[in-house]
Protein backbone atom coordinates (compact mmCIF):
# COMPACT_ATOMS: atom_id res chain seq x y z
CA UNK A 1 0.00 0.00 0.00
CA UNK A 2 1.35 3.48 -0.92
CA UNK A 3 0.59 6.55 0.25
CA UNK A 4 0.08 9.76 -2.21
CA UNK A 5 -0.37 13.18 -0.45
CA UNK A 6 -3.31 15.42 -1.33
CA UNK A 7 -1.56 18.23 0.17
CA UNK A 8 1.84 18.60 1.76
CA UNK A 9 1.23 16.85 5.12
CA UNK A 10 3.63 15.36 7.41
CA UNK A 11 2.55 15.51 11.14
CA UNK A 12 3.91 14.07 14.18
CA UNK A 13 1.53 11.61 15.82
CA UNK A 14 2.34 10.73 19.54
CA UNK A 15 1.40 7.73 20.60
CA UNK A 16 0.11 8.19 24.53
CA UNK A 17 1.99 4.99 25.75
CA UNK A 18 5.35 4.72 27.41
CA UNK A 19 5.51 0.69 26.61
CA UNK A 20 7.92 0.44 23.52
CA UNK A 21 6.07 -2.58 22.38
CA UNK A 22 2.59 -0.64 22.01
CA UNK A 23 4.94 1.94 20.35
CA UNK A 24 6.61 -0.45 17.97
CA UNK A 25 3.40 -2.43 16.75
CA UNK A 26 1.72 1.47 16.01
CA UNK A 27 4.70 2.61 14.08
CA UNK A 28 4.48 -0.51 11.84
CA UNK A 29 0.47 -0.46 11.43
CA UNK A 30 1.44 3.62 10.52
CA UNK A 31 4.32 2.66 8.58
CA UNK A 32 2.26 3.53 5.00
CA UNK A 33 1.02 7.35 6.39
CA UNK A 34 3.16 10.68 5.78
CA UNK A 35 3.45 10.82 10.04
CA UNK A 36 6.67 10.73 11.98
CA UNK A 37 5.32 8.42 14.98
CA UNK A 38 6.79 8.81 18.02
CA UNK A 39 5.99 7.57 22.05
CA UNK A 40 5.03 9.98 24.44
CA UNK A 41 8.23 11.62 26.53
CA UNK A 42 9.38 10.10 29.78
CA UNK A 43 7.42 11.55 32.86
CA UNK A 44 3.97 11.87 32.31
CA UNK A 45 1.79 9.68 34.39
CA UNK A 46 -2.06 9.59 33.43
CA UNK A 47 -4.53 7.69 35.87
CA UNK A 48 -6.28 5.22 34.47
CA UNK A 49 -9.79 6.66 36.69
CA UNK A 50 -12.34 5.31 33.53
CA UNK A 51 -14.81 2.96 33.65
CA UNK A 52 -14.59 2.10 30.04
CA UNK A 53 -11.87 1.00 27.58
CA UNK A 54 -13.20 4.31 25.89
CA UNK A 55 -12.90 6.69 28.64
CA UNK A 56 -9.09 5.52 29.72
CA UNK A 57 -8.24 5.79 25.80
CA UNK A 58 -9.83 9.46 25.78
CA UNK A 59 -8.08 10.06 29.03
CA UNK A 60 -4.66 9.09 27.54
CA UNK A 61 -4.72 10.71 24.08
CA UNK A 62 -5.80 14.06 25.63
CA UNK A 63 -3.16 14.25 28.59
CA UNK A 64 -0.24 13.57 25.91
CA UNK A 65 -1.47 15.89 23.25
CA UNK A 66 -1.95 18.59 25.70
CA UNK A 67 1.56 18.05 27.18
CA UNK A 68 3.39 17.27 23.98
CA UNK A 69 1.43 20.35 21.29
CA UNK A 70 1.04 17.17 18.81
CA UNK A 71 -1.99 15.07 17.80
CA UNK A 72 -1.67 12.04 19.83
CA UNK A 73 -3.35 8.09 19.50
CA UNK A 74 -4.08 6.32 22.80
CA UNK A 75 -6.26 2.69 23.28
CA UNK A 76 -6.83 0.55 25.94
CA UNK A 77 -7.72 -2.94 25.76
CA UNK A 78 -9.12 -5.64 27.99
CA UNK A 79 -10.65 -8.84 28.44
CA UNK A 80 -14.72 -9.32 29.47
CA UNK A 81 -15.96 -11.88 30.59
CA UNK A 82 -19.54 -12.42 30.64
CA UNK A 83 -20.41 -15.10 33.72
CA UNK A 84 -17.34 -12.60 35.81
CA UNK A 85 -20.01 -9.68 34.97
CA UNK A 86 -17.41 -8.00 32.53
CA UNK A 87 -14.31 -8.84 35.25
CA UNK A 88 -11.43 -8.12 34.58
CA UNK A 89 -12.51 -5.23 31.90
CA UNK A 90 -10.99 -1.89 32.54
CA UNK A 91 -9.16 -3.66 35.58
CA UNK A 92 -7.57 -6.65 33.12
CA UNK A 93 -4.06 -5.35 33.39
CA UNK A 94 -4.19 -4.82 37.48
CA UNK A 95 -5.85 -8.16 37.86
CA UNK A 96 -2.59 -9.48 39.68
CA UNK A 97 0.75 -8.85 39.04
CA UNK A 98 2.13 -11.02 36.20
CA UNK A 99 0.66 -12.13 32.69
CA UNK A 100 0.87 -16.19 34.52
CA UNK A 101 -0.81 -14.75 37.58
CA UNK A 102 -3.43 -12.91 35.61
CA UNK A 103 -4.35 -16.37 33.74
CA UNK A 104 -4.28 -18.42 36.67
CA UNK A 105 -6.80 -16.25 38.66
CA UNK A 106 -8.69 -15.88 35.79
CA UNK A 107 -9.17 -19.45 35.68
CA UNK A 108 -9.89 -19.99 39.28
CA UNK A 109 -12.64 -17.42 39.25
CA UNK A 110 -14.39 -19.28 36.55
CA UNK A 111 -13.69 -23.05 37.56
CA UNK A 112 -17.83 -23.38 38.43
CA UNK A 113 -18.87 -21.87 35.34
CA UNK A 114 -20.21 -23.32 32.45
CA UNK A 115 -20.24 -19.87 30.28
CA UNK A 116 -17.02 -19.52 29.17
CA UNK A 117 -18.02 -16.74 26.52
CA UNK A 118 -16.03 -13.61 26.72
CA UNK A 119 -14.61 -10.41 24.47
CA UNK A 120 -11.58 -8.50 23.97
CA UNK A 121 -12.43 -5.24 23.26
CA UNK A 122 -10.09 -2.51 22.14
CA UNK A 123 -10.70 1.35 22.07
CA UNK A 124 -8.69 4.06 20.40
CA UNK A 125 -8.83 7.77 20.68
CA UNK A 126 -7.02 10.43 18.77
CA UNK A 127 -6.53 13.58 20.48
CA UNK A 128 -5.64 17.68 19.33
CA UNK A 129 -3.61 19.18 21.52
CA UNK A 130 -6.42 21.85 22.67
CA UNK A 131 -7.69 18.61 24.34
CA UNK A 132 -10.52 17.87 21.48
CA UNK A 133 -11.37 14.05 20.58
CA UNK A 134 -10.67 13.90 16.84
CA UNK A 135 -11.63 10.27 16.50
CA UNK A 136 -12.68 7.42 18.64
CA UNK A 137 -13.88 3.46 17.80
CA UNK A 138 -13.89 0.27 19.20
CA UNK A 139 -13.01 -3.70 17.77
CA UNK A 140 -14.20 -6.50 19.46
CA UNK A 141 -13.35 -9.68 19.54
CA UNK A 142 -15.62 -12.72 20.40
CA UNK A 143 -14.57 -16.20 22.17
CA UNK A 144 -14.59 -18.05 25.18
CA UNK A 145 -12.00 -18.89 28.03
CA UNK A 146 -10.33 -21.90 27.43
CA UNK A 147 -10.34 -24.27 30.29
CA UNK A 148 -6.27 -24.42 30.22
CA UNK A 149 -3.58 -22.36 28.80
CA UNK A 150 -2.71 -23.61 25.14
CA UNK A 151 -0.02 -22.27 22.53
CA UNK A 152 3.07 -20.11 22.92
CA UNK A 153 2.84 -16.84 21.15
CA UNK A 154 1.35 -13.22 22.26
CA UNK A 155 1.09 -12.01 25.87
CA UNK A 156 -1.24 -11.57 28.23
CA UNK A 157 -4.57 -13.48 28.25
CA UNK A 158 -3.74 -15.09 24.86
CA UNK A 159 -3.25 -18.41 25.81
CA UNK A 160 -6.60 -19.08 27.56
CA UNK A 161 -8.56 -16.95 24.99
CA UNK A 162 -10.38 -19.46 22.77
CA UNK A 163 -11.41 -16.92 19.19
CA UNK A 164 -14.56 -17.78 18.45
CA UNK A 165 -13.84 -17.18 14.58
CA UNK A 166 -10.84 -20.29 14.39
CA UNK A 167 -11.32 -22.16 17.64
CA UNK A 168 -7.83 -21.68 18.73
CA UNK A 169 -6.54 -19.67 21.34
CA UNK A 170 -4.95 -16.44 20.64
CA UNK A 171 -1.61 -17.98 21.57
CA UNK A 172 -1.72 -20.91 19.39
CA UNK A 173 -2.62 -18.68 16.63
CA UNK A 174 0.61 -17.08 14.56
CA UNK A 175 0.72 -13.06 14.37
CA UNK A 176 -0.62 -12.44 11.02
CA UNK A 177 -3.54 -14.53 11.64
CA UNK A 178 -4.45 -13.15 15.00
CA UNK A 179 -4.32 -9.86 13.33
CA UNK A 180 -6.66 -10.84 11.12
CA UNK A 181 -9.59 -10.63 13.54
CA UNK A 182 -7.72 -9.13 17.02
CA UNK A 183 -9.90 -6.71 18.87
CA UNK A 184 -7.05 -4.00 18.19
CA UNK A 185 -6.28 -4.62 14.32
CA UNK A 186 -9.79 -4.40 14.16
CA UNK A 187 -10.30 -1.05 15.91
CA UNK A 188 -7.51 0.04 13.53
CA UNK A 189 -9.10 -0.56 10.51
CA UNK A 190 -11.99 1.35 11.47
CA UNK A 191 -9.84 4.50 12.47
CA UNK A 192 -8.22 4.23 8.99
CA UNK A 193 -10.90 6.49 7.18
CA UNK A 194 -11.15 9.20 9.87
CA UNK A 195 -7.22 9.31 10.31
CA UNK A 196 -7.08 9.91 6.61
CA UNK A 197 -9.44 12.76 6.56
CA UNK A 198 -7.44 14.51 9.58
CA UNK A 199 -3.93 13.91 7.92
CA UNK A 200 -4.95 14.66 4.25
CA UNK A 201 -3.75 12.42 2.42
CA UNK A 202 -5.03 9.26 0.53
CA UNK A 203 -4.29 5.30 0.60
CA UNK A 204 -3.59 4.35 -2.90
P1 LIG B 1 -3.69 -1.69 28.40
O1 LIG B 1 -2.26 -1.71 27.98
O2 LIG B 1 -3.97 -0.73 29.51
O3 LIG B 1 -4.63 -1.51 27.24
O4 LIG B 1 -3.97 -3.10 29.08
C1 LIG B 1 -4.51 -4.13 28.38
C2 LIG B 1 -4.42 -5.41 29.19
O5 LIG B 1 -5.44 -6.25 28.69
C3 LIG B 1 -3.11 -6.12 28.95
O6 LIG B 1 -2.23 -5.96 30.01
C4 LIG B 1 -3.53 -7.57 28.82
O7 LIG B 1 -3.56 -8.15 30.09
C5 LIG B 1 -4.95 -7.49 28.29
N1 LIG B 1 -4.97 -7.58 26.82
C6 LIG B 1 -5.35 -6.62 25.94
N2 LIG B 1 -5.25 -7.04 24.67
C7 LIG B 1 -4.79 -8.30 24.74
C8 LIG B 1 -4.47 -9.28 23.74
O8 LIG B 1 -4.55 -9.08 22.52
N3 LIG B 1 -4.04 -10.46 24.21
C9 LIG B 1 -3.91 -10.75 25.54
N4 LIG B 1 -4.18 -9.88 26.50
C10 LIG B 1 -4.62 -8.66 26.12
Amino acid sequence: MNVSLKKNAFRTLVIASTNKGKVQEFKRLLSNYPLEVIGQPGGLEVEETGKSFLANARLKAIAAASHTGDIALADDSGLCVQALGGAPGVYSSRYANTDRERVTRLLNELRNYSNRSAFFLAALCVASPSGKVLLEVEGRCDGFIAHEPRGNNGFGYDPIFKAKATGLTFSEMGFDQKQKISHRALAFKSLIPGLKTILNCELE
